[in-house]
């Protein structure tokens, strides 16, 4: 799989390290254990779209949000995850 890299162009996929889901909300420090466990381990893996964070470790060192099809890998876009752009 091929990621295109905002700043550095189309790089294979062993370049990057995948995070996990973008747009996890971090619950707040004092928060219940119940949260905490949805947190870190509950996620859903629906089949089709996801936004995801990947961080180009092997190039830029920026942090990315793809988003990709997961039967596929089709890549439908990716952006620097500080822009406001990635957020949506
Ligand atoms: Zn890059």
């Amino acid at each position: 799989m091929r990621i295109p890299c905002p700043c550095c162009g189309a790089r294979g996929n062993e370049e990057f390290t995948y995070l996990g889901p973008a747009g996890l909300t971090r619950p707040a420090p004092d928060a219940s254990e119940d949260a905490w466990h949805a947190y870190m381990h509950e996620r859903e893996n629906p089949a089709g779209m996801h936004r995801e964070l990947w961080w180009h470790g092997q190039g830029c060192r920026a942090w990315i949000v793809v988003t990709r099809d997961v039967r596929t890998h089709r890549i439908e876009h990716a952006a620097l995850a500080r822009d406001p752009e990635a957020a949506r």
